[in-house]
């Protein structure tokens, strides 16, 4: 079946702003993209795919209005953060309830792992934007370009594509649209297949800030969809999903040399060194593995204890996964159902996997209808599957090792570099192993908000992808730099320019002499020659 893409007046209920009708656009075949609730398995909205007609004529539309969006002052576009913010805190209710009925999480992750980050990265992009965007005009520092002034000046890519996963819908695709539509890019956005409800919520929060349609088109449909925006001529493109697809949009990318970014999937290590609080190791460990049913990138996949303190550390979690409701109704459920049934039996065969080559079930928490149970696997081995591939569901692996370097050796065994954590009491020695960790980001004695800080860089190593979300980097991955150098005596022709002499030769040479030998004499030494090449009957100027 050929790609799909959408973009109907069902997923944009304002589209008739749009100067082109999209739906006009002749698509000989159509996907449909299905909003299921986890929990059900009932489908309680459609949504038409759009061809890859739509997504060239949503990349056309953005390319048209992105120069008007750019030119705009910055104070406007910061204004439409706050109105985002506003936005996006007065209709936090109904967005956690939206983000728990398509992804099956509790609202108060939604809430606590979502809503806020978004609403904090908004502040620090308000923040942070104006001033990241300044460009003054600063003398350049070299001896040789004295009379040159330089500038630096951060200017929007142009279109950008936006991919986005359904782990963390909302958070995952802001992270990326409101820095680059803040710094004056547009954007054409295509939510996950299985969260498109909340690609579409998204998409009208941006717009109802006053992100003009042209600028923010959304194409609505599933990974053929994604490949033929990758093809589109956007100027970047920002992915943000599994390791086999990224590699696929890498290979697009590079096949039109544009530009791409990366956040792929992790493996993420813990280490929990003998001197840790145990009980907080555990309940903490617990929660950034099994919130949001395991399936969260940076979650600790693999987790490393001091032997002293291993067996202390199994049966604090057996205590904690006992204690959680899984599958409630809601507000009381703790794991809520994996997003969709299919995907289970992967993490059932990395357990079971796991099983055969000697580990153990530690716990295993209650079924909770849909819900996969958290399960607690000890003594897994360097080559179980578990400990190889990245386990996207609710199932922790835990291994005694012989002590913390033990520990990093074994965590950077590992094809992915996404995160990691660090539990110990002693602050400074966490510090010292979060520094031998190969992984873009560590935690210490905390997990998952290396992803939720507004300042900090979040992004992976290795198989865990390249580029950066969140914090100054971020916001640079949404500009390029235009340099500028302007002389300061326009009338003045450069000693380097034609007129090759022997006095020329050796007034270069003077000039080397005189910038840079390491000898401060030698350089003293140089200046009358230096000065008689400058001063002296050569061509100084052109009238
Ligand atoms: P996925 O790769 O299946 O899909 C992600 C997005 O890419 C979807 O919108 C999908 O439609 C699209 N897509 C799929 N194939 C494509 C292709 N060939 N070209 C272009 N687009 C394509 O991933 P997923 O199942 O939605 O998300 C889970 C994965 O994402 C996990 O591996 C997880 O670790 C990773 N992830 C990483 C981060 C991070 O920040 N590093 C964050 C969240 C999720």
């Amino acid at each position: 079946m050929s790609p799909r893409v959408t973009q109907t007046p069902a997923t944009i209920p304002r589209g008739d702003r749009n100067p082109m009708p999209l739906t006009e656009i002749a698509a000989p075949v159509r996907r449909p993209v299905e909003s299921r609730d986890p929990r059900t398995g009932a489908v309680w909205r459609r949504f038409e795919a759009a061809g890859s007609e739509e997504v060239g004529a949503a990349v056309a539309q953005a390319r048209s209005a992105q120069p008007a969006w750019a030119a705009l002052p910055a104070g406007t576009r910061m204004e439409m953060l706050r109105r985002f913010h506003d936005l996006a805190y007065a209709r936090r209710t109904e967005l956690a309830a939206l983000l728990s009925r398509e992804t099956g999480k509790p609202a108060a992750e939604a809430l606590a792992t979502e809503v806020v980050v978004v609403l904090d990265d908004t502040r620090f992009l308000q923040r942070t934007i104006p001033r990241l965007m300044r460009a003054p005009w600063v003398a350049a520092g070299s001896r040789a370009l004295i009379r040159k002034r330089v500038r630096v000046v951060p200017e929007p890519y142009g279109v950008v594509g936006v991919i986005a996963p359904w782990n963390y819908p909302f958070m995952l695709a802001c992270s990326r649209l409101l820095p680059a539509l803040a710094t004056g890019n547009a954007a054409v956005f295509k939510p996950s297949e299985f969260t498109p409800s909340v690609g579409e919520a998204t998409w009208q929060l941006l717009v109802d800030s006053g992100v003009p349609v042209a600028v923010v088109q959304l194409v609505q449909g599933d990974g053929a969809v994604g490949a033929a925006l990758v093809e589109a001529p956007v100027d970047k493109v920002f992915f943000t999903g599994s390791v086999r697809a990224g590699r696929a949009v890498a290979v697009a990318a590079a096949r039109r040399l544009a530009p791409c970014e990366l956040e792929l999937g992790g493996s993420d290590a813990a280490i929990v060194c003998a001197d840790a609080n145990i009980p907080m190791a555990a309940a903490g460990l617990a929660w950034g593995r099994f919130s949001n049913a395991g399936q969260t990138c940076v979650a600790p996949k693999r987790v490393f204890v001091e032997a002293d303190a291993y067996d202390r550390f199994l049966e604090e979690t057996s205590r904690v996964v006992a204690s959680l409701r899984v599958g409630a109704a809601e507000p009381e459920a703790d794991v809520g159902p994996m997003i969709r049934p299919e995907f289970r039996a992967v993490i059932e065969a990395q357990r079971d996997d796991a099983l055969d080559r000697g580990a153990r079930v530690v716990c295993t928490g209650d079924a909770g209808g849909p819900a996969f149970p958290p399960t607690v696997l000890a003594d897994v081995p360097a080559d179980a599957r578990a400990m190889r591939e990245e386990t996207f569901g609710p199932l922790m692996v835990v291994t005694a090792v012989r002590d913390a370097s033990d520990a990093v050796a074994r965590a950077n065994a590992s094809e992915y570099g996404l995160s990691a954590s660090v539990w110990s009491r002693d602050t400074a020695r966490a510090g010292a192993l979060a520094a031998r960790l190969e992984a873009g980001t560590v935690a210490i004695n905390d997990v998952l908000v290396t992803a939720g800080v507004p300042e900090l860089p979040h992004g992976g190593v290795k198989q865990s992808g390249f580029g950066r979300t969140h914090g100054e980097a971020g916001i640079m991955a949404c500009l390029r730099t235009r340099g500028i150098v302007s002389e300061r005596m326009p009338g003045r022709r450069q000693e380097w320019w034609f007129g090759y002499s022997a006095r020329h030769l050796a007034g270069m040479d003077a000039f080397l002499r005189a910038a840079h030998d390491p000898s401060a004499v030698r350089r003293a030494r140089a200046w009358p020659a230096l000065l008689r090449f400058l001063f002296g009957s050569r061509r100084s100027s052109c009238r």
